[in-house]
């Protein structure tokens, strides 16, 4: 039996097919967030994938930003236990859930069993965000794909000062036209990142282990300053980005069965 996750972001919409509850049978990302065609694309994708259709799954469970609009689901849960959830089962040891989104930035403390216990998140801004290296591999014209491999070859890192998203702009457009490599101006947007990141999740207390999840977690640019400003070791996983879909297709998995033995 199939059950599927969607989580719904602001940035990427995200699908996890499951097979009997404990294998991921199909995944499919689409890099448009709420109120586009972005959940309805993921879903006709992750469905293709398995030459499935709607009727073919048991339950539908939908999280994240959008989800609420999203007709075919069976229900929804908050991005936050779907994240607890998810990372438990890629990643069981990890206590400390770091995750960066398009638009937004949560630190998470899970125990042994998966559940959330506490967590913080950063208020309405994109500085250390997606959002913001979205907007500055525009700046550079590179893809925000790229940042992660031009960092490595960083020889002296550029400090950012500015926090904000519009003033850091202008700041790496003056630094542009000075001559600075780019490279090292990559790194310096990492830095700036990961110490945003870090005086958030400072607040919650790290417990070991450490993992991060969300888009911005394929950037090895920002696990590593992240790992640098906070001192410990950052696992992370292929299917990152994906966590939250896969915490939601876990709790349609836990749904159905509840229903089926009532
Ligand atoms: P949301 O759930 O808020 O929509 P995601 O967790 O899907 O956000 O993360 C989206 C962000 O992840 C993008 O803004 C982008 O900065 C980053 N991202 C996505 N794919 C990659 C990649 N391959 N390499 C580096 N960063 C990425």
């Amino acid at each position: 039996m199939f059950t599927m996750g969607i989580d719904i972001g602001s940035t990427a919409c995200k699908c996890i097919i499951l097979q009997d509850g404990n294998q991921i049978a199909a995944r499919a990302i689409v890099p448009l967030g709420t109120g586009t065609n972005g959940p309805q694309n993921v879903f006709a994708e992750a469905l293709a994938k398995l030459s499935l259709s709607r009727s073919d799954l048991s339950r539908i469970l939908v999280t994240g930003y959008g989800r609420f609009t999203f007709d075919e689901a069976d229900n929804q849960k908050s991005e936050l236990s779907c994240h607890a959830k998810g990372i438990s089962f890629l990643m069981p040891t990890a206590r400390t859930i770091i995750d960066i989104g398009g638009q937004d930035i949560k630190a998470l403390r899970v125990n042994a069993r998966g559940m959330l216990e506490n967590f913080v998140m950063n208020d309405k801004c994109a500085a250390g965000t997606g959002k913001f290296l979205d907007v500055m591999a525009g700046i550079l014209n590179v893809k925000t794909e790229q940042l992660g491999e031009i960092a490595e070859n960083a020889k002296d890192e550029v400090s950012i000062s500015n926090t904000c998203t519009v003033f850091a702009e202008s700041e790496v457009i003056s630094k542009l036209s000075s001559n600075v490599r780019i490279e090292d101006l990559v790194a310096g947007i990492h830095r700036s990142v990961a110490k945003r990141v870090a005086s958030l999740v400072f607040r919650n207390g790290i417990v070991p282990e450490v993992a991060m999840s969300g888009g911005v977690a394929l950037n090895r640019g920002v696990v590593r300053a992240l790992g640098q400003e906070l001192k410990t070791e950052i696992k992370t996983h292929p299917d990152c980005q994906l966590v939250g879909a896969l915490g939601a297709a876990l709790f349609a998995y836990e749904e159905w069965n509840k229903t089926r033995l009532a």
